[in-house]
Order: structure tokens, then sequence, then C-alpha cells
């Protein structure tokens, strides 16, 4: 029976770790959220932030903008951000509506606000190894979730399901930091579920429901599944529950697994944000 990967408990320690630094700020910490139109998927992700921000005392403010919003009004909504001293990070929900150029708006957050790792700035220091440079959350989820379980990375053939500039190309670099020697797929991968089995540590970032079965899976591996599709009412993952608890070494499922993880590191890198800011004056 395969070891359980709670995101859960990761999360709890790096809010436990934040509740101290925050009292060490001595002040709350403030992060911007911007979105267009009120999809249902944004709204209960920021619910979920803001529980979370209440909690530990993190304040929020919305920046709100209706569905018809151009790229214009996005652009002068992040240099407000940008101005004012006393939000620390923003948080943009994504995707944006088509007529919105996404990259020109994540570009125009301020490097040290831009705590999701999003501007294309942030994703050239992760590449360099810029170490200052937020990378975006679902990647660094992952390792946290590595780290926290004391399970090591270097030497491992890392095989990355995907390769979005949200998850699967950060993660590679992120990997590769760590000293794995790391595959990354794609719809067009050849041989997929061979690559798979050939996995010590496998991670899924594609959003289908079941595509790593058996067949891709073996004794002794790692397996993490940051893919979310929600089938009804149930949160689903990449890969098949029953099959990942029979057959690998440790496995994080979903729901409650890097999900869980990723909203703490988003807030960890706000107070990360804050205190720079402090330092700086
Ligand atoms: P995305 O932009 O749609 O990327 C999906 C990737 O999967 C693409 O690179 C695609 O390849 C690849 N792919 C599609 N079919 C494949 C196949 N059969 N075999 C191998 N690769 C395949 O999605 P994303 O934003 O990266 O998100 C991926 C998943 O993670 C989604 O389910 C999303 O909901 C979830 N997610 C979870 C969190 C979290 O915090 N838990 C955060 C972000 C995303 P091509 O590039 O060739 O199209």
């Amino acid at each position: 029976m395969a070891e359980l990967l709670s995101g859960k408990v990761v999360a709890a320690a790096i809010r436990t770790e934040l509740a101290a630094r925050i009292t060490q700020l001595g002040f709350a910490p403030r992060l911007a959220l911007l979105r267009v139109g009120e999809h249902p998927d944004d709204l209960a992700y920021i619910r979920s932030i803001e529980r979370q921000c209440a909690a530990l005392g993190i304040e929020t403010e919305h920046f709100a903008l209706p569905l018809g919003s151009t790229t214009g009004e996005l652009l002068r909504a992040a240099d407000a951000i940008n101005i004012r001293r006393d939000l620390h990070g923003c948080l943009l929900l994504r995707p944006l509506p088509e007529q919105i150029d996404e990259a020109a708006v994540c570009d125009a957050l301020a490097p040290e606000k831009d705590i999701d790792g999003m501007s294309s700035r942030s994703l050239g220091a992760l590449f360099v190894g810029d170490r200052t440079a937020f990378a975006p959350c679902t990647a660094q989820a992952c390792i946290e979730l590595l780290d926290y379980y004391h399970l090591p990375i270097a030497g491992l053939h890392a095989v990355v399901l995907g390769r979005s500039l949200v998850v699967g190309r950060p993660l590679g670099q992120l990997l590769l930091q760590r000293d794995a020697t790391v595959t990354v797929c794609h719809s067009e991968t050849r041989d997929l579920a061979a690559l798979c089995r050939g996995a010590d540590l496998l991670i899924s970032a594609v959003g289908q429901p079941g595509l790593v079965n058996a067949g891709y899976l073996r004794a002794g591996q790692i397996v993490l599944d940051v893919g979310t599709t929600m089938q009804g009412d149930r949160l689903l993952g990449d890969v098949n529950a029953a099959d990942a608890e029979a057959l690998v070494r440790a496995w994080s499922p979903v729901p409650g697994g890097v999900g869980a993880v990723t909203t703490a590191v988003l807030l960890r890198n706000l107070v990360t944000a804050a205190e720079r800011a402090v330092k700086r004056r």
C-alpha cells in the first residue's frame, strides 16, 4: 500500500510557519485579487483564499473588472496595484477572456508583486536559476510536498506530464535545479506509458481523469497528481487512485494533495514579498 503524501498536512505546516512570520512583521500583509468577470471557478478559489487569509490575519482587496474589459483596462489595474505600497502581492485569476492579452497583463505586474511567478521575467529568472523571483505556486507546491516527506529528488529520473507555463515547464526547471534528470511530456509524446513506467518520480499535470493507470506505474515510484477535473460535483485527478495505492511507493491524491499546498505557497510568497518591502524602506 502506497504512502499517502497529504497536501493538507504540508499546507498546515506552512501556515504555522507563516503565522510566526506575520507576527514578526508586525502588520497585516495585503493581497490584491485581480479578476475579470464572475466565473464560478474564480469565485470559489477566491473564497477559499480569503478564508485562509482571514485565518492568518492577511488582508485582501478585490480588483474586479467586467467581463468585456480590454487589455488596456487590465494594464491600468496592474499599474494601480504596482504603485500601492500597502499591496504586497497580486494574484491574477486566469484564464482571462480571449480579448485580453494575458501575457501582457502578467508582464505588467511589478516583479516584486508577482507572487504567482506568472510574468516572463519571473519565468526567465527561474530558467537562469535566480532564486529571488517567485516560481509558479503549483510547481513549487510539488517540491514542497517532496521535501516535507523527505523524499530525495537528486539523481531521480523525473517524468512530468504537461508542458504549460503554469505547471509542467516551471516544474521541470525546479526539478532540474534539484539535480533530477527530467523528461517533460506532452500530447505528442510517443510511448507515454513506457516513459512513465521508467520514471522514479512521476508528476502528472494534464487534466485527463484516469490517464495514469496501472500501465503507467510500477513499484517503487513516487507519484504526484496535479491534474484537477470537475465531473459533476467530484474533483478528479489524472491518476487512477486504486492503481496508485496498489502499485507505487508514495503518492499524492486529488483532492488533498498538491492543490492544498498551492494556496499555502502563494500566501508564503506574499509574506516574503511583504518582508522584502520592509527591508527596501
Ligand atoms: P494545460 O495548459 O491545459 O496543459 C495541459 C498539458 O497536458 C499540455 O502541455 C498538453 O500537451 C498536455 N497533455 C494533454 N494531453 C496529454 C496526454 N495524453 N499525454 C501527455 N500530455 C498531455 O493545463 P495546466 O494549466 O498546465 O493544468 C494541468 C492540470 O493541472 C489541469 O487539470 C489543471 O486543472 C491542474 N492544475 C492544478 C493546480 C493545483 O493547484 N492543483 C494548479 C494548476 C493547474 P500540449 O502542450 O501538447 O497541448
